[in-house]
């Protein structure tokens, strides 16, 4: 039985948007779009619609992720495929999305939206998924199982045969949805190239952080064809705007890929010693290991370092008030300048 079987009916039903794709050379007097350009100002095209579906970058994208185009639908970064998913297997007050605090919020808020339930399984004490008490935590309410590798905001990994075991435990009856959003900066390969074994393997990859566009907001679900054709009918037509599709495309030369691979060396030689550097400073009792472009940090009193960073203008994630992650704050990677500049900061703290 296909996974899609337990979706939900109303969308298994739908049908993709019957959107036109235009021959380029065609009078287009098909899709009610202004002829001129915008204010009659430069040719971009702007004034016509995208494709209904960027085939082309979905193309590069496949290739990237090792994986047939047929795997991919592109999605305004990967929290609309979160989205998508929730919208697309849980039903309101009758199905669950199954979430391993601390975690990325987002599996929660768009599951509230959806009034889905949320069934937590922490993580144990030192970050670690605990996988029988995942399973055992299953029921046949669970539709959706949500796991972040590498982790936010603990930068910690869920190794692979762990997430495969839960996948095959949960053949025909969960959807594993792995979410590599900083696998870039880790020593683990993704799974992505999987989906052509398991149906029920979903996973997200996102050109916000290693590739350095978060602001054009492109991500990829990468998942077998019959959950990427479900959630194709969910997405709306010409979800990903022109200037996206450009900016995302050139993003994926091999120049520009070549320049994101050093970016990305460079921010986990800084990681390493930024968290060296954090763990001799006098206000840090912890810093974790991580295998993101972040780091995990418990400070011996977190409000004054808070008060003290925002008096110097440095932002940093906190958790105060969390009862996991009390005193913790996530202090994502910069450039060397701006990590020393933050280390200046903290080092002069004595508390
Ligand atoms: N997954 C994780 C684990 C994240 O931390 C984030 C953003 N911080 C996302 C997904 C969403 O990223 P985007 O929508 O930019 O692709």
């Amino acid at each position: 039985m296909s996974i899609t079987a337990i979706a939900r009916p109303e969308i298994r039903a739908l049908r993709s948007y019957d959107a036109e794709t235009t021959l380029d050379d065609a009078l287009r007097l098909n899709a009610n779009e202004a002829p001129q350009a915008p204010g009659n100002g430069a040719a971009n095209g702007l004034n016509r619609y995208p494709a209904p579906r960027p085939l082309g970058l979905a193309a590069k994208l496949a290739a990237l992720y090792e994986v047939d185009p047929e795997n991919i639908l592109v999605t305004r970064g990967s929290s609309e495929g979160i989205d998508l998913l929730v919208r697309a297997f849980c039903r309101h007050g009758l199905d669950d999305a199954l979430v391993t605090p601390p975690v990325f919020s987002l599996y929660r808020i768009y599951a509230s939206v959806q009034g889905a339930g949320v069934v937590e399984v922490p993580l144990l004490d030192d970050f670690e998924l605990d996988p029988d008490a995942l399973l055992a935590a299953c029921d046949e309410r669970t539709k959706l199982i949500f796991l972040c590798s590498p982790n936010n905001p603990t930068g910690s990994i869920i190794p692979r045969d762990e997430i495969l075991r839960i996948v095959k435990s949960r053949s025909g009856k969960s959807v594993v949805v792995v979410d590599e959003a900083y696998i870039e900066f880790s020593d683990t390969e993704s799974l992505a190239p999987q989906v052509s074994q398991f149906e029920n393997l979903v996973v997200l990859r996102t050109l916000s952080k290693a590739l350095a566009l978060a602001g054009a907001r492109c991500g990829s679900v990468i998942a077998s064809p019959a959950v990427i054709a479900l959630l194709d009918a969910v997405l709306a037509p010409y979800a990903i705007s022109a200037p996206v599709i450009s900016s995302a495309e050139s993003a994926l030369s091999a120049r520009q890929l070549a320049a994101a691979e050093s970016q990305v060396r460079q921010t986990i030689a800084e990681r390493e010693r930024l968290s060296v550097e954090l763990a001799g400073c006098k206000a840090v009792e912890r810093v974790w290991p991580s295998q993101a472009n972040f780091l995990l940090v418990r400070f011996s009193d977190l409000a004054s370092v808070k008060r003290h960073l925002d008096a110097a203008g440095i932002a940093i994630r906190s958790f105060e008030g969390d009862q996991v992650l009390q005193d913790c704050a996530r202090i994502t990677i910069a450039s060397q300048d701006d990590n020393d500049r933050l280390l200046r900061a903290i080092r002069g703290l004595t508390c």
